[in-house]
């Protein structure tokens, strides 16, 4: 045995450094405050099969989640469906899959259609992001994609991922989200999107059976509340009242939970801590439903009018079979909101009830009757704000506190987070660990 470690997070990025590591050698104990596994793509049951409480879906281009599920033998779980996209803007639905369906937006003069496309074309091109970093997505979009562009296709959508925040959001990360969307799409006309039957589950499920098969230990329901160590650089982690000594500790909770169980009182003011410190989150609002009614043909859906409670309506089986969730039709209703936005203390039923009244203004035939399930999931740690100098506060794997490791999702830039990036982390932390 190689050394003792314990992983603090049983989300993707836990889960798959207790994986590899346990796979190195090394003796592994995983803490979960949770009562299950998978984080922000954890699970729970609707009409019989698992789904995530966050919408979810897999891009041709997610190499590391896609190589581990090779490994795990899942491939034959990981299924590719066509998507379809819808703007919803100015009262209307417009279909937005295809280079045709952008010549057809009729929100645009025929010249910023043209204009709209060369900007993807470029952007979709551009090899050195790094370029974009210090430019603000805002600006460079009215520079280049021109006021009409900006104003109705991407500024809704900065505002509705970042808030507040919008102006502030560096090209670098948009960049990313062009590239990596196009080049999904490979010579398709219509992306291809992955999905596992049985939902993100499968995977927790194997990471864990896996873990378990190789001795490693995995505690669900259990929250670490400190970190300190020893005079021996050892590594104490405290649960309940019990303390662990481990030669190594890798934490994958969000940043500012991380600052709580290592930083008391603030004492130490070193610059790790104060990278950690500028870091920003924002909540996740999310209402999944169920329902008899297929409300609309699309998958997914950007609501492109700011004076929509959400930023975002998908029809979950729409992309997958809906057989598997017994005939129901399932569907998200998504926003990015601060920690202090009313949202987070409203009641859920009356959250539901505000959102479904916009939802009918979309769709005048959507019918609140026929809903056979309703569950509304706040989440506090969704996205982190990836502003023009973000790249100078991201946070390095290895801490100012000796044998203890971050590997979270604010180390990921200038990619979006998501599963497939928290594998990648998760990967890079036991590469560091096992060195
Ligand atoms: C709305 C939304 C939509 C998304 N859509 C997609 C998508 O379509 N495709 C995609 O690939 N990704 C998507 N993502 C992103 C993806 O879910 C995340 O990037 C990924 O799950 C992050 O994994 P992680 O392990 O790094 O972090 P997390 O999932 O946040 O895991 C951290 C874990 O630490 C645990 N924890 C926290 N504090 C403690 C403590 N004190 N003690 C013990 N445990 C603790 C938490 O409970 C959690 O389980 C989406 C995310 C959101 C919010």
């Amino acid at each position: 045995m190689k050394g003792r470690i314990a992983i603090i997070g049983g989300g993707f990025t836990g889960l798959t450094a207790a994986y590899y590591l346990l796979k190195h050698g090394y003796s592994v104990d995983l803490f979960e405050k949770a009562n299950d596994l998978g984080g922000l793509a954890s699970s729970f049951i609707i009409h019989g099969m698992p789904i995530e409480v966050s919408y979810h879906h897999i891009f041709k281009t997610d190499i590391f989640l896609i190589n581990l599920a090779k490994e795990l033998n899942l491939e034959n779980k990981l299924k590719w469906f066509k998507s379809s996209t819808a703007i919803y803007y100015n009262n209307h639905l417009y279909s937005f899959n295809t280079t045709k369906d952008l010549l057809r937006f009729t929100p645009l003069p025929f010249i910023d259609r043209l204009r709209a496309g060369l900007v993807i074309l470029f952007l979709k091109q551009l090899k050195n992001w790094k370029i974009l970093t210090k430019k603000k997505a805002i600006d460079w979009l009215y520079k280049w994609a021109g006021k009409n562009v900006t104003e109705v296709i991407w500024k809704p959508l900065l505002v509705g991922k970042f808030g507040e925040y919008y102006q502030t959001i560096s090209m670098a990360w948009l960049w990313s989200r062009v590239y990596n969307r196009s080049h999904s799409r490979q010579f398709r006309v219509n992306e291809l999107l992955g999905y596992f039957e049985g939902g993100f589950k499968v995977l927790a499920i194997s990471l864990e059976q896996n873990i378990r098969n190789l001795n490693g230990n995995i505690f669900v329901n259990t929250q670490v509340n400190k970190i300190s160590t020893t005079s021996t650089n050892l590594v104490k982690i405290y649960v309940g009242d019990r303390v662990h000594i481990y030669d190594k500790v890798i934490v994958t909770t969000p940043s500012d939970v991380f600052i709580t169980l290592a930083y008391d009182n603030n004492a130490n003011k070193s610059v790790y801590l104060s990278k950690l410190q500028k870091i920003k989150y924002l909540g996740a609002i999310i209402i999944l439903f169920s329902s008899t009614q297929n409300i609309s043909n699309y998958y997914w859906h950007n609501i492109n009018d700011i004076s929509l409670p959400f930023l975002v309506f998908i029809n979950h089986t729409q992309l997958v079979p809906r057989e598997w969730y017994s005939g129901k039709y399932v569907y998200y209703l998504g926003k990015y909101v601060p920690h202090d936005h009313e949202y987070f203390t409203m009641r859920d039923d009356d959250l539901a009830l505000l959102w479904f009244r916009s939802l009918k203004k979309i769709f005048p035939n959507f019918d609140q009757s026929l809903i056979q399930t309703i569950k509304v999931f706040k989440l506090k740690y969704a996205q982190h704000i990836v502003d023009c100098s973000y790249e100078e506060i991201i946070p390095e794997y290895n801490t100012d506190i000796p044998n203890v490791y971050l590997a979270n999702f604010t180390q990921i830039f200038p990619e979006d987070r998501g599963v497939n990036f928290a594998i990648r982390e998760g990967i890079n932390i036991a590469k560091i660990i096992n060195y």
